[in-house]
């Protein structure tokens, strides 16, 4: 019997309905890119799910047809040219495999592009499409995936990150890859049902390991989940917080499990998940301060950093990265202290470069266009960094040309492209040790409560941008409702597929 052939690739990108920013290929670029053959040498050793599905698929006996592998960040919609471009190839390179035997993606759930809603059920929809109705297509998404009926539709295994920070993404790959290697051997026949609870969360406390202010509602869920797959209920149970800013229509945590044969059974469980979520909700909700208040309050402990979180300038989210508010906030409300902040501001950039180093420059700062006098620290012309953990642990990051710019105590970090944050990998490429300032600025909703263990304070701000953690500010248009937290007190319809 001729050996078995698994296709693999993956598509990844998480999108914000309220943001502006547009996604095109060179922002896939400047995380990771590959195909064909390049993908087993270029991804097999960092974090990413391909890496862990790598390492399980080389140690059965069979053989892996690689496609094409990215991971796009997060922002607005992706152009219609640039997601047509990388589904065509997926496909194509689909296509050109000749026979395979299964099929595994690694995919977020929440991809829009521009006139698409629901680009993971389009993908799947076309996988099976081009592979007919037996062949097995496993698929891995971030915890934070929007999982449509569409999607389940076509594929047979659905299986979630457990992890966020999501620091089990190679672990997750390897899990699915185990599934879909067992299927193959006609171990399992696998069948995977949703259940939609109808509530969004804000992310701050949707950590999964050990609280830090003693709020940790994933607990009960996580619970859940595991005690379903030790007892075999089912082969595995997953949890979708998911990304909270989409304005869709069926958006809502999502409970998804995947059983031996028995429908019933994954439906039972998924429901059984969904139902946890809607009874912690309100242990979810974060309060939040205005900068001035947070600054006052970090001016009164002892040592720093004091990290204030810019939550809803999340470039990890979908926002740009590149709000200074806080920085003004800084400047006006804790003069003569220390500061470290990163914004995406090209045309400081462009400036610093132009004065060059050690020069003194009058700059307007980011999206408000803060003015302020700055020494340029530094000029990079092609900043970079690898991640030390997370989704993207071991792949190298583009900033692009960069620059720090002192105002004062304060150092600005301003690069052109953005990059998720895991840590603060993008203050030390660029040598500024935001340890040993009195304030740290973070552009994320959680990853920090790990990277700043151990700092004195800190604060969620209610501060403008895409990526509010106050989800009832928003002026929802077409998210199903009631929603919690919009609504409460109302009889929740669960929804299932
Ligand atoms: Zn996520």
């Amino acid at each position: 019997m001729s050996r078995k052939r698994i296709a693999i690739g993956a598509l990844l990108f998480e999108g914000n309905t309220l943001s502006t920013v547009v996604t095109e290929r060179r922002d896939f670029a400047s995380k990771y890119l590959v195909s064909g053959d390049a993908i087993p040498s270029e991804l097999g050793a960092t974090n990413t799910e391909i890496g862990g599905a790598l390492e399980v698929l080389r140690g059965a006996d069979l053989d892996v047809v690689p496609l094409l592998a990215t991971h796009g960040g997060a922002g607005g919609r992706v152009s219609a040219r640039c997601y047509g471009e990388l589904r065509d190839e997926l496909l194509a390179r689909l296509r050109a495999a000749g026979r395979v035997d299964g099929v595994y993606l690694a995919l977020h759930g929440s991809f829009i592009a521009e006139g698409l809603d629901d680009a993971e059920g389009e993908i799947l929809e076309a996988t099976r499409a081009i592979m007919g109705a037996d062949v097995p297509i496993a698929v891995s998404c971030d915890l934070h995936g929007h999982i449509t009926p569409a999607m389940l539709r076509h594929a047979c295994i659905l299986v979630g990150y457990r992890e966020y920070p999501h620091d089990d993404t190679r672990e997750t790959g390897a899990r699915v890859a185990a599934l879909l290697v067992r299927t193959l051997n006609g171990q399992i026949r696998p069948v995977s049902r949703l259940c939609r609870a109808p509530m969004i969360l804000p992310a701050q406390r949707q950590r999964t390991k050990g609280p830090a202010d003693g709020h940790w509602p994933m607990r009960a869920i996580i619970d859940i989940a595991r005690g379903r797959e030790a007892d075999g209920t089912v082969l595995a149970a997953s949890y979708f917080c998911v990304q909270p800013w989409l304005d869709l229509p069926e958006v809502g945590v999502t409970g998804v499990a995947v059983a031996d044969g028995d429908a019933a059974k994954a439906d039972r469980v998924a429901r059984e998940i969904a139902g946890a979520f809607w009874h912690k909700r309100h242990e979810f909700l974060v309060p939040t301060e205005t900068p001035p208040a947070a600054i006052a309050k970090g001016l009164a402990v002892a040592g720093g950093p004091v990290v204030l979180a810019d939550a809803a300038d999340c470039v990890g989210g979908g926002a740009a990265g590149d709000s200074a508010v806080v920085l003004e906030a800084l400047l006006r409300h804790a003069p003569g202290q220390s500061a470290a902040i990163h914004l995406v501001d090209p045309e400081s950039v462009a400036a610093a470069k132009r004065a060059g180093a050690g020069a003194v420059l009058r700059t307007r700062f980011g999206l408000q266009r803060v003015a302020a006098e700055a020494v340029v620290e530094r000029v990079e012309p092609d900043a970079r960094f690898r991640y030390s953990g997370g989704l993207m642990g071991g792949v190298e990051a583009a900033l692009g040309p960069s620059a720090v710019l002192s105002v004062g105590p304060v150092k600005v970090l301003c690069s052109s492209l953005s990059a998720y944050e895991y840590a603060d990998e993008a203050f030390a490429a660029l040598g500024i040790d935001a340890r040993r300032q009195k304030f740290v600025v973070v552009k994320n909703p959680m990853n920090y409560q790990q990277a700043y263990a151990g700092a004195p304070a800190m604060f969620v701000l209610d501060t403008p941008g895409p990526t509010p953690s106050n989800l009832a500010s928003v002026d929802w248009q077409r998210l199903d409702r009631p929603c919690f937290p919009m609504e409460d007190g109302f009889q929740p319809v669960f929804r299932t597929a």
